[in-house]
């Protein structure tokens, strides 16, 4: 594989912190007992309720709630598969930064579907599976429990923050039922400066246009992804960001960050969606 392109200087800023010995010591990825102290402190912050998803290799699975949430709230989880630690962080980095905006919003956070992988670096879960090839087999317990809670909300729009080892660049999957508000090229401009969008033009078997696969019918095939179900089930658009495994970390996490900001802010400018 060729070497990815790093977008250099790295300077810190907004979307990038210094890095210093103190960033270094919270930059544990797959330090699964740090990384939910970190979230109960944000939701302690930002007055999100925690509530308990499903317990996996004693691990607790957590789902956020802001205290404004409605029915038709914002959607971002990460960490479905246990090997994307750039999506684990930059959700858990743009929460650390934004527990002001979390206060005041409308938004359902899944941050770290898949514990038990993310300790053992593995896509499945503690006993191999693929969760992201499980969201619509109801009897599985840990999708169980996601449906319980996820029962009363058809989200106004919903972010899947993923990761993939053979990808050359970002790149997005848009579902969506408003082809006249498309979201996916607006976020992966704002993202272009810190990590370059995906040239391939075939991604996955899919066709790829700068970056962007939009998925225009639901594939009649079992095992499939949240981003499907979401749309299939409640939300009138659902979002996958894929960045790139093989990239630094620092990138990744950063890119992320900006994708989920740029969802909010995009958000915030529509209010024919509440
Ligand atoms: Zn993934």
């Amino acid at each position: 594989m060729p070497c990815l392109p790093i977008p250099l200087p790295l300077q810190p800023g907004p979307w990038l912190p210094e890095i210093d010995a103190a960033w270094l010591r919270q930059h544990r990825s797959h330090g699964v007992t740090h990384l939910l102290q970190r979230w109960r402190a944000i939701a302690r912050s930002a007055r999100l309720q925690l509530t308990l998803l499903h317990e996996t290799a004693g691990y607790p699975v957590y789902f956020l709630t802001s205290r404004r949430v409605s029915a038709r709230p914002l959607y971002f989880s990460a960490g479905v598969h246990g090997d994307e630690t750039g999506a684990v962080m930059g959700l858990l980095e743009w929460a650390e930064r934004s527990t002001a905006w979390l206060r005041q919003a409308d938004v359902i956070l899944v941050p770290l579907f898949n514990p038990a992988g993310l300790a053992l670096n593995t896509r499945g879960d503690a006993n191999g599976a693929d969760l992201n090839r499980c969201f619509d087999h109801p009897d599985h317990p840990h999708i169980q429990g996601w449906l319980r809670a996820m029962a009363p909300y058809q989200p106004r729009t919903a972010v899947c923050l993923h990761e993939d080892y053979d990808a050359q660049g970002l790149y997005a999957y848009e579902l969506n039922r408003h082809p006249r508000h498309q979201l996916a090229h607006h976020c992966l401009e704002l993202s272009d400066p810190i990590l370059p969008r995906e040239t391939r033009r075939n991604i996955e078997g899919r066709r790829a246009r700068q970056g962007i696969i939009r998925v225009r019918r639901i594939p009649l095939f079992e095992n499939l992804p949240e981003a499907l179900v979401l749309y299939q089930n409640s939300t009138p658009r659902a979002l996958t960001f894929e960045t790139p495994s093989e990239c630094c970390l620092t990138v990744r996490t950063r890119a992320q960050a900006r994708l989920v900001q740029a969802i909010c802010d995009e958000d915030a400018t529509r209010p024919y969606d509440r």
